[in-house]
Order: structure tokens, then sequence, then C-alpha cells
């Protein structure tokens, strides 16, 4: 049965308050009396609205979820024309995830001439792409992009929407959440589907990186979800993959935008190429000192690598922010990562962990580094870096 709201029709004075303010058309007034069809969601902004208090949201049992969403959905970023590379991660897991379920996997693709890359997040994965391709989303701005996404999840009605946890995203994902009154896990590493529940887990980092956390929303539909570029894999695209491309319409004078984009300015910081980087060599507080991250930088210019660093590095200023790997640095998948001196506390390790190949360096055998590690090396680094670069140096002439 579909769950919906209950109206006291004793109570009820027929005053179409709830109509209007039901976000889903759910409401209407019949004979003097509100009454519910199977739209209704549960949000609850009808019985927050009633003056007479004539409206009750049941509490679900255990288990026991709304019935009438079903699917993935994936936000398709895109800026500048480009489709952003942690949506071909998203629709990876999304087509895992909506395969576990058996139900079909969407995208939501916005922007100025963006139908053109509809066929693309088909062949990586998507069985549907629902576009609203409008001048007024040349740029990026969280009203509209948020107000255009609220729309297709109301019509469309995904159980699950996963976006990338991206400055577009954390920007206007949350706004959605809020309007469509469901819960949102920023920042999730980890995406799964319970066997018995069907709920999604959303695993993250909790209470400062100490615990993994999995967080489920068994209430509210959708279930929403944002990831981090790099936190999941990008699969292989299928040219030829067939799917639907439905044009989504959007009454544009209902839209009053609160901000206008004037101009983009590029960031002027130093540019590190860690998140696209293949190699990826990385120096931790066993350095000692800032002058010891030299021999970082040779051996990565050896390997034609970038160098990151754990926060301990960081926070010790041996070197700058930018080159921070982990929960509150980048997140990345290279192909080689040789952490250094680095102990691999798990704020670490969530930023590194699906790296190909690790190879750690630690004089301490028990450092958790070593337990993600594909290569361990004990030993003192002033010994074994010096060594791996006289030894390449060697090959090289
Ligand atoms: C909310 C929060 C967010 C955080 N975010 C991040 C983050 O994004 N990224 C991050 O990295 N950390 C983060 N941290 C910090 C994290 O908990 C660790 O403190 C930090 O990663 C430690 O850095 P480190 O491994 O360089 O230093 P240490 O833990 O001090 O480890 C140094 C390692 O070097 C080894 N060593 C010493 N001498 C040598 C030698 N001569 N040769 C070889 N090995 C040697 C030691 O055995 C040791 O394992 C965060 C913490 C919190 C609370």
């Amino acid at each position: 049965m579909t769950l919906q709201v209950k109206i006291d029709a004793e109570t009820c004075t027929g005053c179409e308050a709830c109509v209007s303010v039901c976000p889903f058309n759910a409401l209407e007034v019949r004979e003097g009396q509100a009454a519910v069809n199977d739209q209704c969601t549960l949000c609850g902004a009808c019985a927050e609205e009633c003056p007479v208090g004539a409206i009750f949201v049941p509490a679900l049992e255990k288990g026991e979820i709304p019935e009438n969403f079903s699917g993935v959905m994936v936000f398709a970023e895109q800026r500048l024309g480009k489709i952003a590379e942690v949506t071909y991660e998203l629709l990876h897991k999304g087509r895992e995830l909506a395969d576990t379920l058996k139900v079909s996997l969407a995208a939501a693709l916005l922007g100025k001439g963006v139908t053109s890359f509809a066929g693309g997040l088909i062949e990586y994965g998507a069985d549907r792409v629902y576009v609203v391709d409008h001048p007024s989303l040349e740029g990026f701005t969280d009203d509209l992009y948020g107000e255009c996404l609220t729309r297709i999840i109301r019509t469309y009605r995904p159980e699950i929407v996963l976006a990338g946890a991206t400055s577009i995203g954390r920007s206007f994902i949350p706004k959605v959440a809020t309007q469509i009154g469901t819960g949102l896990t920023a920042d999730c590493t980890d995406l799964a589907i319970d066997a018995e529940t069907r709920l999604l887990l959303q695993t993250r980092p909790a209470f400062g990186g100490n615990i993994m956390a999995t967080i489920i929303c068994p209430q509210k539909r959708p279930q929403m979800a944002t990831v981090r570029h790099k936190v999941m894999k990008k699969g292989a695209s299928q040219p030829g993959r067939s799917g639907e491309i439905t044009p989504v319409e959007i009454n544009w004078a209902e839209l009053t935008p609160k901000t206008r984009l004037l101009e983009i300015v590029e960031e002027i910081t130093e540019k590190v190429r860690l998140s696209e980087a293949d190699v990826i060599v990385a120096g931790g507080r066993g350095l000692q000192e800032e002058k010891n991250f030299a021999l970082i930088r040779e051996l990565a210019g050896l390997l034609d690598a970038a160098v990151g660093a754990s926060r301990g590095a960081v926070d010790a200023g041996w070197i700058s922010y930018a080159h921070q790997v982990g929960q509150t640095g980048k997140t990345v998948a290279p192909k080689l990562y040789i952490a250094i001196g680095v102990s691999g506390a798990v704020q670490h390790l969530v930023g590194m962990q699906s790296a190909d190949t690790i190879v750690a360096i630690n004089t301490d055998p028990h450092a958790p580094i070593f337990d993600v590690a594909s290569y361990g090396i004990v030993g003192d680094l002033f010994e074994i870096v010096p060594e791996m670069i006289r030894q390449l140096k060697a090959r090289m002439q």
C-alpha cells in the first residue's frame, strides 16, 4: 500500500492551505474536504501548514519505506562545456546500485547546449537522461540549478540520488535535499545496498575521522549522498549503448533567481596536479624537517610524479596545503602512490586508499599504512629513498 498522510475528516475545514503548500500536487479539496492522492511522499509540508491540525504524517514501521519512489539518479555535473569526471565515477557506482535493486539508472543533466552530452552518459551506464538545456543555465548558480534538479526529482521520483562532493555539488545539493524534505549524507567513501531492507548504506568518516559511520535514511525519499572525485572508480564506456533522452520543460517565468553570474575568474594559486596524477610520491612527518622534502621532490621528478603530503607535514609548515592528501585535503586515485614517513592515519587513508598500487616506507612495522600497502619497506627513509634515487638515475643513464 502506498503510504500517505492521514486527514482527520472531522477537523478538516477544507480551507485549502495544504493544497498550495504541497510540493507534489498530492492534495486537493473535494466537497469541502482535503483529499490526498498517491503522489504523497510524506514530506509533512501540509501537516505543518494546516491551521487546525487535521493532517498527520504516519510513523513508518522499521523497514517500511514510501513506495512510490524507484530508481537511481546521478546528477551529471558539467562545467564550461565538459562533463566532470566524478559524474562517470558516480554512473559506475549508480549502475551497480541500480542492478542490485533491479531498477533503472537515470542522469539529470543541466546547462546550456548540453544535450549533446546525454549520449555519452548513456554509454557510461545511464538508462535515461533528463535534460534541462537552457541559456539561463549557462553558468552555475545554486538557486536555478537547485530549482531544476528539485523539479526533476519531484517529477521522476528516484529512490536514490547521487552527486559529486565538488564545489558545485556542495553548494546546491544540500538545498535540493532541504527543498525535497529528505536527508543527505555528504562526502561518502562507500555506498552499498542492504540486501534485506533495500536501503542505501552510506559510509563516511565521522567524529573527526576516528570512525567510519554507515548512515541510512529509512523514512524519507530519495536517499541522497555526495561523493568526492576519485573515491569511486570510473567504469568503461560502452559505445553504442542505447537509452532514452528526455528533455524536461521548466516554466522559467516561475523562477526568480536571487543570484546572477557576472564573471568567472580563474583561481590563481599554486597548481598542483595531484588529482590527475598517475604517480604520487607523498611525504609525512617522518621526514623530520622541511629541507628533507627535497628527497621527495627529487624522487617525484625522476618518476614524473606529483608531490603529495600528509597533514602532519602540512601542519608542520614543510609544504603547502595544496599538496595535502586525505579527508581534509585531496582525494587521489593514482596508479602508484609511494607513502614515505607517513603513518597512515585513517584521515590520510580515506584520501588515497583507492590507488592501484601503494608502496609504504616506514621504520615502524606496525604503522597502519602497511595495512593498505601493496608493498611495504620497513626501514629508514633516509637510507632507502637516496638508494632508490641512485638506482633510478643509474637506469636512466
Ligand atoms: C578532522 C581531521 C582531519 C584530518 N585530515 C587529514 C588529512 O586530510 N590528511 C592527513 O594526512 N591527515 C589528516 N589528519 C591528521 C591525521 O590524523 C594524522 O595526524 C596525520 O595524517 C599524521 O601525519 P603523518 O603520518 O605525517 O605523521 P605521523 O603520524 O607522526 O607519522 C610519521 C610516520 O613517519 C614514520 N617515520 C619516522 N621516522 C622515519 C624514518 N626515518 N623513516 C621512515 N619512516 C619514519 C613514523 O614511524 C610514523 O609512522 C586529520 C585529522 C583530523 C582530526
